[in-house]
């Protein structure tokens, strides 16, 4: 089979690997497609090093299961999937206690074992969630992104009628502007430099979209939230932008970390304003089987993210996909792979 080997910072090789059989347990799947990650960008890059080369990449996974190993029951071949790529141990003394976010031996497909930049890939059984066949492929991939957005989403728990503003609109941020519209958010502002995205947080629903380099995100805030808003979400992973945002959150508002900051970049506030202020800061990862209800939502067709994925590519280009990740930030919001292009 064909596929994409994460060798080395910025090396992919395009190998000719034998088809994995699946073991107890474990399902193989036909990838039919795969997100591409910014996570991934920056595994590729060298920014992020929480993945084991050589290892195929791709954790995004959208597959028809192909077949399947010893004592599994709940999934058939033939059946279309959407996969959670994180594997957690189920013994150590977190998953003890239900705590799988915690795991101590902790892996995920795409970084440490093998993801879904291939034509197969094996994934455990217990990881896949059934997908109606009849959606579109290009929402499909979305499901492992709006995931992480619910988990992130059950924490915030926002209040009907409350006031927000994401920072950023890439996949992530206009999935939360969407999500947030549907909890009743009476006034969402969202920041984002590129025209195009801007332009699609409008369509979603967003009251303000703020271009943070022309105008200052303060003088908006102050205009429509006098009092500053309730709920402020990082959806870029730009510390200096949380710093720049921070201030405008209302009394006793809460502040969700979603993007990834890189590991050096530290924030300079004062605690004895988190203090007065009473803020609440969270901070999201993910918590494992989030994707049933990220299948729901796309099953049921109750969100309109259908135009996100702006881009497919096979597996000879995803070098190109990873350069047009952040060079063609006007063009492209979600990209995904055809292993069979
Ligand atoms: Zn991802
Ligand atoms: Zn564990």
């Amino acid at each position: 089979m064909k596929a994409a080997v994460f060798t080395a910072v910025d090396r992919v090789e395009i190998r000719d690997l034998p088809i994995p059989v699946p073991d107890q347990g474990q399902v193989r799947l036909k990838v039919l497609g795969c997100g591409v990650c910014g996570t991934d960008v920056h595994i590729y890059s060298g920014h992020i090093r929480n993945a084991a080369p050589p290892v195929v990449l791709g954790h995004e996974i959208y597959g028809e299961v192909d077949a399947v190993g010893k004592g599994v029951v709940a999934v058939e071949p033939g059946e279309r999937v959407v996969v959670d790529p994180f594997v957690f141990c189920g013994y150590c003394d977190f998953c003890k206690q239900a705590k799988y976010q915690f795991c101590r031996n902790e892996a995920f497909l795409g970084y440490q074992r093998p993801g879904g930049f291939a034509q197969y890939t094996i994934v455990p059984a217990v990881n896949t969630y059934k997908l109606d066949p009849g959606i579109d492929i290009r929402q499909a991939v979305l499901a492992e992104t709006l995931s992480t957005v619910l988990a992130g989403l059950s924490k915030l728990a926002p209040e009907t009628g409350g006031t927000a503003m994401i920072l950023g609109a890439g996949t992530v941020g206009l999935l939360w502007n969407v999500l947030m519209k549907k909890h009743l958010t009476v006034t969402l502002i969202q920041t984002e430099l590129v025209n195009s995205r801007r332009s699609k947080a409008r369509a979603r629903g967003a009251d303000r979209v703020i271009n943070p380099s022309e105008e200052e995100p303060g003088n908006t805030v102050h205009e429509l939230c006098p009092d500053g808003v309730d709920y402020l979400i990082d959806a870029s992973g730009s510390t200096e932008a949380i710093e720049q945002a921070l201030p405008l959150l209302a009394r006793g508002g809460t502040f969700l970390s979603f993007g990834i900051c890189p590991e050096n970049q530290r924030l300079s506030l004062s605690l004895n304003w988190f203090y007065k202020q009473q803020i609440r800061f969270l901070t999201s990862r993910r918590p494992p089987r989030e994707m049933q209800r990220a299948v729901n939502l796309i099953e049921n067709k109750v969100l309109s993210i259908g135009d996100l994925t702006t881009g497919v590519y096979s597996l000879d280009e995803l070098e190109r996909a990873f350069e047009r990740f952040t060079g063609a930030r006007d063009e492209e919001i979600k990209m995904m792979i055809d292993p069979w292009r």
